[in-house]
């Protein structure tokens, strides 16, 4: 069985490496971050005290760190180090250049390579429900198949190098635009006298369905698991949609693609995240178009 190398053991890495380790994998993880060890060596990780240290015997390295220098930065640092022929996976959601980089520093070494960016949150990571959605060559998907299935249940082979960062930033543009256009009616809906739950059953069986009603719907009530029911603790936080919207748009303007709702979404979790929400759920936005604030 591939030895595997887990770089990047937060809130999403350790439970995926975790569900590695569940499936039979031997898997040596390293993080910067303290604490990060004694949560790795409980859940069964063999410990690496570097990331060139934690690449030496694998077969196959997946990353998944916050942003696109950091993965550069330690692609950089592991690509001479790793086993001929291995396989380097990132999970990390990042800029569609960086990733298209990453991919450049494997294959100057011969390493098989994918960007394989995810869908479903702590909880899907936790589950092993995570969506995959790969970009690279046939040969690296094939070969990362057995693996991602271990830490997720639909696994979309997207296309070449970054054409998955692609579909991530687009999927995630659609959930931004989607949100606010949701809290929009239902904040509409509650100044013409209109019940939560009357406007729920029609919208989510009708042409206004999106899963930002159906599935994560934001007012309390209509769906029990969603974070309006919650407090509105995440999930998915606020400053996470913030980051893949302004991905979205940085992948606009670099392809020349014209994006107003995603400019409008974008910029109003920008505001919503300035003024301290960053930490709150993406659908407590609704809070802040009630107070009517946006229009000022
Ligand atoms: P996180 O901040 O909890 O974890 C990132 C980890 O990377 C941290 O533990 C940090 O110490 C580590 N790290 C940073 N630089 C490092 C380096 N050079 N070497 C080793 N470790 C390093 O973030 P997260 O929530 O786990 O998210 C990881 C990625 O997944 C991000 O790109 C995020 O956008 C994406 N994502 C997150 C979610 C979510 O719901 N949290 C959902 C989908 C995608």
């Amino acid at each position: 069985m591939a030895a595997v190398a887990f770089i990047g053991l937060g809130n999403m890495g350790l439970p995926m490496a975790l569900n590695l380790v569940r499936a039979g994998r031997r898997v040596r993880g390293f993080d910067l971050a303290p604490g990060a060890r004694e949560a790795a060596l409980a859940g069964g990780l063999e410990w690496a005290d570097s990331a060139l240290d934690c690449v030496r015997e694998a077969q196959v390295v997946v990353t998944m760190l916050p942003a696109g220098k950091h993965v550069r930065a330690v692609w950089e640092e592991i690509a001479s180090a790793a086993q001929p022929g291995a396989l380097l996976i990132d999970s990390s959601t990042i800029d569609v250049e960086s990733a298209r980089a990453a991919h450049g520093l494997a294959g100057a070494r011969g390493l098989l390579s994918l960007d394989a960016p995810v869908s479903g949150g702590t909880g899907g990571a936790r589950a092993g429900t995570l969506t995959f959605m790969c970009g690279g060559s046939a040969e690296a998907f094939a070969a990362a198949q057995p693996m991602l299935e271990a830490m997720g249940k639909r696994i979309v082979h997207c296309g070449g190098a970054g054409a998955g960062q692609a579909a991530k930033v687009c999927n995630n543009m659609i959930l931004g635009a989607t949100m606010v256009a949701t809290c929009e009616a239902f904040v509409l809906a509650e100044k013409l006298g209109l019940d939560h739950q009357a406007l729920f059953d029609v919208v989510s069986t009708s042409s206004g369905q999106s899963w930002s009603t159906t599935t994560y719907c934001p007012v309390r009530g209509p769906v029990p698991t969603s974070p309006a029911n919650n407090g509105y603790k995440p999930g998915f936080a606020a400053a996470l949609m913030l980051k893949d919207l302004l991905l979205s748009q940085e992948a606009a303007a670099s392809a020349g693609a014209v994006t107003p709702m995603g400019a409008a979404a974008a910029g109003l979790y920008q505001r919503f995240v300035a003024e301290g929400s960053g930490e709150v759920d993406f659908s407590g936005i609704i809070g802040f178009l009630r107070e009517g604030t946006v229009a000022e």
